[in-house]
C-alpha cells in the first residue's frame, strides 16, 4: 500500500516542545500564563503590526481561548445576542459558524454565496436584512460572513451594507489566518473576529482558537466571560453567566512555537496550490478554485479545492474522490451548506443555487505544508487518470 497523503496535517515548527517545557519548570501548567501572553501578542503582532493598519485598528487586541467555537460564542456574547434575535450567517461554512448562535437562543438566518469567492453574497445579505426587517419589525443582530478555505470575502461589498443598516459583523476567520484583501489581514475586519487553531488549520496548539477585540476594554469583558464571569471580591461572587473558555499555557507554548513557521506554511499552502494550477491545467472539466484577479484579494488557501463538471470532465466529483481514496490518498467534499443540515431546516433562507451547486461538485484536496511536490503530481496523476 502507497503512504497515505492526508488533507491537511498539523506540522511543529520546532520550538513548541522548548516552551511547553519551560511551563513546566516554571510551575505555569494552567489557562493563564506567560505562553498565554506571549502567543497573543504574536498573534496582535502578525495581524495588525505590520505597518499597513488603519487607525481604527490599534486599540485591537487578542484574547486566546479554547476553540474558534468559544471565540464565536463570546463574540455573540459580547454583542449582546440573545434569545429571539436573529443572526445573519453565510450558509456555506463549517457547522461551527452556526451552532453558537443557537447556543445563544438566538435564530440563525442564512445567506448564500457569490460565485467569484464563494463567500457571502453582499447582494443576498441587504435581501435577507430587508426581508426580516419587514417580516419581523426587527434588523439582525449579527452579520458572520466566513472566509471559506482561506479565501477572503468581498469584504468592502459587504461591510458596506452592515455599516448602512448599522449591523455589527463577526467575522469567521478561523480558516482564513495570513489572509489578506486589500492589504489588510482577515481577522482585522470585523467589530470582532475568530481565528482557530484546531489540529488541521493553518497553524494549531492541538485546539484552540482567539476573539480578536475591537478594545482593551472589550479584551477584558471577553476575558471576564471566558473565566467563569468571576467579579471583583475576595469570594465567588457571580452576577452573569460565565465560560470556562481560555487557553491553557501548555496549548499557548504549541502555538508560540507554531508562530515561527506561520509565514512558510502560508507560502507553502500557496505554491501547492499554484502547483495544482499548473498541473490541472488542461483537464477537462476540471477547475482549481482561484481568487479573483486584481490583488485585492490574497488566500491562504487553506485548503486547494476543485470542481468537476461532470458533463464536461466524463467523471463525476465523487469519481474523484472515490479514485484517491482508493490511492490512500484523502480529499474532502466541500462544506455542505447550513441551510440543507437538517438540524437547520427551520431557519430562514436567502438563497440562489451556488453553495447547493458547489457541494455537489466541488472536492477539496491534500493542501498540508508539508506535502512535496512528488505528493502533489500523485494526486493529479490519479485525476487524470480518470
Ligand atoms: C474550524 C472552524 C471553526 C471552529 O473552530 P474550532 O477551533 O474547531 O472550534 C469555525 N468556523 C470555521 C469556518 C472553521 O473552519
Amino acid at each position: 500500500m502507497k503512504n497515505r497523503i492526508w488533507l491537511s496535517l498539523a506540522h511543529m515548527g520546532g520550538r513548541e516542545q522548548e516552551f511547553i517545557q519551560e511551563a513546566f519548570d516554571t510551575n505555569w501548567v494552567v489557562p493563564l500564563g506567560p505562553n498565554v501572553n506571549a502567543f497573543e501578542k504574536a498573534l496582535r503582532d502578525f495581524l495588525i503590526g505590520n505597518g499597513k493598519l488603519k487607525v481604527e485598528n490599534e486599540g485591537k487586541q487578542v484574547v486566546a481561548l479554547s476553540a474558534g467555537t468559544a471565540a464565536l460564542h463570546l463574540g455573540l456574547i459580547l454583542l449582546g445576542v440573545g434569545e429571539g434575535d436573529e443572526v445573519i450567517c453565510q450558509s456555506f461554512t463549517f457547522s461551527a459558524s452556526a451552532n453558537p448562535i443557537a447556543y445563544q437562543g438566538a435564530t440563525p438566518v442564512f445567506v448564500d454565496s457569490e460565485e467569484d469567492t464563494w463567500n457571502m453574497d453582499p447582494v443576498l445579505l441587504e435581501e435577507a436584512i430587508k426581508d426580516r426587517l419587514e417580516k419581523t419589525g426587527r434588523l439582525p443582530k449579527a452579520i458572520i460572513p466566513v472566509h471559506l478555505y482561506g479565501m477572503p470575502g468581498k469584504l468592502d461589498e459587504i461591510l458596506e451594507v452592515a455599516g448602512r443598516y448599522n449591523i455589527p459583523v463577526l467575522e469567521d476567520s478561523a480558516e482564513a489566518l495570513g489572509s489578506e484583501y486589500k492589504g489588510r489581514k482577515c481577522g482585522t475586519f470585523g467589530v470582532y473576529a475568530a481565528l482557530s487553531f484546531n489540529g488541521n488549520k493553518i497553524i494549531t496548539t492541538s485546539g484552540g482558537g482567539a476573539l480578536v477585540c475591537p478594545s482593551e476594554e472589550r479584551a477584558k469583558r471577553a476575558l471576564f466571560y471566558a473565566t467563569q464571569a468571576r467579579e471583583q471580591a475576595p469570594h465567588y461572587q457571580h452576577e452573569k453567566i460565565g465560560y470556562n473558555y481560555r487557553m491553557s499555557n501548555i496549548c499557548a507554548g504549541i502555538g508560540r512555537g507554531q508562530m515561527f513557521v506561520l509565514e512558510e506554511h502560508v507560502a507553502r499552502r500557496r505554491e501547492i496550490h499554484d502547483l495544482y494550477v499548473k498541473l490541472l491545467d488542461g483537464v477537462k472539466g476540471v477547475k482549481v478554485m482561484c481568487q479573483p484577479e486584481g490583488g485585492d484579494f490574497n488566500s491562504n488557501y487553506w485548503l486547494t479545492c476543485i470542481t468537476v463538471d461532470p458533463e464536461e470532465a466524463g467523471f463525476t466529483r465523487e469519481d474523484v474522490r472515490l479514485a484517491l481514496d482508493g490511492d490512500n490518498i484523502e480529499s474532502r467534499p466541500l462544506w455542505k451548506p447550513m441551510h440543507l443540515q437538517p438540524v437547520f431546516k427551520e431557519a430562514p433562507f436567502y438563497g440562489n443555487g451556488t453553495s447547493e451547486r458547489l457541494f455537489e461538485i466541488g472536492l477539496c484536496l491534500p493542501s498540508g505544508p508539508m506535502l512535496t511536490d512528488q505528493d502533489i503530481e500523485r494526486v493529479v496523476k490519479v485525476i487524470c487518470d480518470l
